[in-house]
């Protein structure tokens, strides 16, 4: 491998490492918190549940009252309303999620019991504490809910509620600036002159952006000139916290990013082991970490993936794994020729006889973007490995790397 290709495993740990310290914090409602990173632990105040209280419809009874005589029914227990204890000897009608009247020990469900007259006829074979659910059997009171640095899904979002917490402390959500370079580029809705291409990049990265959580800042298209370059990026350096680029960053004259890195600040790593993507630059300029990726549509989805996500989620405040697991599956293709890269195939798995295999789409160019949209995920290729079809290849899907 030519000296100049940092390897991706080390490219994207040295990447981490430079990642900049979490954003301030701020305290936001819980439902607007979804996607959001905590910037604290919280703790249970409570006991979840609050109350022992009954997994199913039926009867809540003091086993030792249970015998071969029918039990008169007492009360009549719905969720929301507080019970009275229980009269000794009596049953209580209850409902799934009502409380458990004090002195009762079991809940019998209602398919299990038989009517006679105004009383129950109940099973002998009883345990205590059947079908009650305990107080804090969830989280019991005072126990740490969740840690900083989670970013909260759905359920993280109901598990806070079920604490009664109606506001958390999070970080403030990082503003990500785009500039998307080339002469060539014209906005989607105008017309396109000789030698002109619509931009493209822009959506994607806005999209990524947008569903990872993160503010977006478009600076537009530039011009292939240094100069405009230098200030574009100065300028999106003062509207937001990281800086992504697109294009401008190979070894031809026109490529002025890298140029604008290096003048300007500093160039930790470019061109980096991986196919599609090799030329990526990563530094820091005007006081903002820089992410010029390369231009090629296909290119920059996969760098952004695989490079920027982990990069952004580690700066945005995430703690945990922020590079995803690969599932190792039969390829249901084969790669004759080694490559010097790590390649990383636009794939999706299909049915085979022996379970599920991954295919790749026949188009792999990194200028074209359909083998993306018709992919579910990447199928990942070892530097200097062949294939044939039916071994193990690892598979990286798309739904794990999009939020
Ligand atoms: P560059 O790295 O600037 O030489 O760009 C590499 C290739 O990607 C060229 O074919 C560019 O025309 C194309 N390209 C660069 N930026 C974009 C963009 N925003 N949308 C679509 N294609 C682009
Ligand atoms: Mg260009």
């Amino acid at each position: 491998m030519p000296a100049t290709l940092t390897p991706l495993d080390e490219a994207l740990s040295r990447i981490l490492e430079l990642a900049p310290p979490p954003p301030d914090a701020e305290r936001i409602s819980l439902g607007d918190a979804l996607g959001r990173v905590l910037a604290e632990s919280p703790c249970a105040p409570m006991a979840i549940p609050p109350d022992d209280n009954s997994a199913v419809d039926g009867y809540a009874v003091r086993i030792a009252d249970v015998g071969d005589a029918p039990l008169p029914i007492s009360q009549r227990i719905a969720a929301g309303h507080a019970p009275t204890a229980l009269t000794p000897g009596t049953a209580a009608r209850i409902f799934t999620g009502a409380v458990i009247p004090e002195g009762a020990d079991a809940v019998i469900m209602q398919e299990d019991v038989q009517f006679n007259g105004d009383c129950v006829q109940l099973p002998r074979d009883l345990r205590t504490g059947q079908n009650i659910r305990l107080r804090g059997h969830d989280i019991p009171q005072g126990e740490t809910l969740l840690s900083h640095g989670q970013r909260l899904r759905p359920q993280e979002l109901g598990l806070l509620a079920s604490a009664g917490l109606s506001d958390i402390q999070v970080y403030r959500r990082l503003r990500v600036g785009i500039l998307t370079t080339g002469d060539e580029l014209v906005e989607p809705g105008r017309p396109l002159a000789p030698g002109q291409i619509y931009n493209t990049n822009i959506f994607t990265l806005k999209g990524l952006l947008q569903r990872l959580g993160f503010e977006t800042v478009d600076q537009g298209i530039v011009q292939d000139t240094a100069d405009a370059t230098s200030k574009a990026l100065e300028t999106l350096a003062q509207r937001s916290d990281i800086i992504i680029s697109s294009g401008g960053v190979s070894v031809g004259e026109e490529d002025h990013v890298r140029q604008a890195i290096a003048q300007h600040g500093e160039l930790a790593l470019w061109r980096i082991a991986m196919k599609p993507g090799k030329p990526l630059a990563f530094g820091h300029a005007w006081n903002r970490p820089l992410l010029g990726l390369p231009g090629n549509p296909s290119a920059v989805l996969l760098t952004f993936l695989l490079i920027a996500r982990p990069f952004l989620l580690r700066a945005q405040g995430v703690t945990g794994p922020v590079t995803p697991m690969c599932h190792r599956l039969p390829a249901n293709f084969g790669i004759e020729r080694p490559g010097l890269r790590r390649d990383f195939l636009r794939a999706r798995l299909v049915q085979g006889e022996d379970g599920l295999r991954v295919d790749i789409h026949p188009n792999q160019s990194s200028g074209a973007l359909r083998a993306a949209s018709w992919a579910e995920g990447l199928a990942v290729i070892p530097e200097g490995k062949i294939l044939q079809r039916g071994d193990l290849v690892d598979y990286l899907a798309f739904s794990e790397l999009l939020d």
